[in-house]
C-alpha cells in the first residue's frame, strides 16, 4: 500500500542530537530526553561518550573559521556527550523548533534553550540542521550496528492507521 510506503520513509527520517558537556554536569539528561519522546519521536541510538578534541573541531568543521572555534571544541571535548539518534516524521526540522535558536537570549520560552540556557556558549544542545548534516553527523557518531530499528506501539497512535 502506498501509504505504507509513505509512513515508512517518514519514520526512517533521522536526526543526530546531542547533549553537551554543560548539559550533563547540570543533570538535564533526562529533562531534554523526555521534551523528543513526548513529542512522539522514537531513539533509535544513545551513548555516552568523551570526544576527543580531533573528534570535536570534525564535529564542527563547518565552524572552523569563526573566532569561537577552538574554545567550542575544547568545550565539546571537556567532558561527557549523551549522542543521540532520533527518527520520526519531520525530525530533523522539528528537532531544530524543540531546540530553540542558537542564542538562548534569542530562543523562545518553551525551546530547550529558551528554557534552560542563558549564553551561545553554554546552549546544552546540539541538533542537526538539515538532512545532509543529519546523515553526516549520524555516521560520524554512530557506527550502524549500533543504531536500532524497531516498531513501537504507539506509532499508530502518533501517526494513525489511515
Ligand atoms: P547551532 O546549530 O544552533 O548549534 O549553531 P551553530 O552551528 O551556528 O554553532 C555551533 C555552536 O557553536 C553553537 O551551538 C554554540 O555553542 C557555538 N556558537 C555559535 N555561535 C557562537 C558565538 O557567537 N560565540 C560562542 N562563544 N559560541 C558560539
Ligand atoms: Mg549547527
Amino acid at each position: 500500500m502506498l501509504q505504507d510506503k509513505e509512513a515508512n520513509a517518514a519514520e526512517l527520517e533521522r536526526t543526530f542530537i546531542a547533549i553537551k558537556p554543560d548539559g550533563v554536569q547540570r543533570g538535564l539528561i533526562a529533562e531534554i530526553i523526555s521534551r523528543f519522546e513526548r513529542k512522539g519521536f522514537k531513539l533509535v541510538g544513545i551513548k555516552l561518550v568523551v570526544p576527543n578534541k580531533e573528534f570535536a573541531q570534525k564535529h564542527y568543521d563547518d565552524l572552523k573559521e569563526r573566532p569561537f572555534f577552538n574554545g567550542l571544541c575544547d568545550f565539546l571535548s571537556s567532558g561527557p556527550v549523551v549522542a543521540m539518534v532520533w527518527e520520526g516524521e519531520g525530525v530533523i526540522k522539528y528537532g531544530r523548533k524543540l531546540i530553540g535558536a542558537t542564542d538562548p537570549q534569542k530562543s523562545e520560552p518553551g525551546t530547550i534553550r529558551g528554557d534552560l540556557a542563558v549564553v551561545v556558549g553554554r546552549n546544552i544542545i546540539h541538533g542537526s540542521d538539515g538532512p545532509e548534516t543529519a546523515k553526516d553527523e549520524i555516521s560520524l557518531w554512530f557506527e550502524p550496528s549500533e543504531l536500532v530499528s524497531y516498531s513501537s506501539n504507539a506509532e499508530k497512535w502518533i501517526y494513525g492507521e489511515n
